[in-house]
């Protein structure tokens, strides 16, 4: 039997804010509260591209997945306590990238892959469900 392969394409966008947290269960510094620039990426996916019109040859405008995120940056992510608005009670990466991907799943972002956020330069995190 002969597999028919299927494209597909994931496009990113990415978005960063400044906020601090604590994680009260670590056992060493991250237990105090201290701040991060965080970054992140938000992933869209399809198999199609836009057959006309202004977005011809995307599968989503990279402006409009700016519009998802937006608001959960000024109301919940950038310049905030993150123990506090987001409600989560350890806030690690893990925890704030499955956050954010519910929060854009709520709002209903066509075609959502996966959420990444990146802690500092070196350590990050990629949520997605299957
Ligand atoms: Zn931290």
């Amino acid at each position: 039997m002969t597999k028919i392969a299927t494209q597909q394409w994931i496009i990113y966008k990415e978005f960063t804010f400044e906020a601090a947290h604590l994680l009260p269960f670590h056992d060493g510094k991250c237990s105090r509260l201290h701040g991060h620039s965080w970054k992140g990426k938000i992933y869209v996916k399809g198999n199609t591209l836009i057959a006309q019109g202004a977005k011809k040859g995307m599968i989503m405008d990279y402006g409009d997945i700016k519009k998802y995120i937006k608001p959960l940056l000024d109301d919940y992510l950038d310049h905030y306590y993150l123990n506090e608005s987001t409600g989560l009670e350890n806030p690690t990466s893990e925890a704030l990238a499955k956050w954010i991907y519910e929060k854009l799943e709520d709002i209903n972002l066509p075609g959502l892959y996966a959420v990444e956020i990146q802690e500092t330069c070196t350590s990050g995190c990629k949520y997605l469900k299957d």
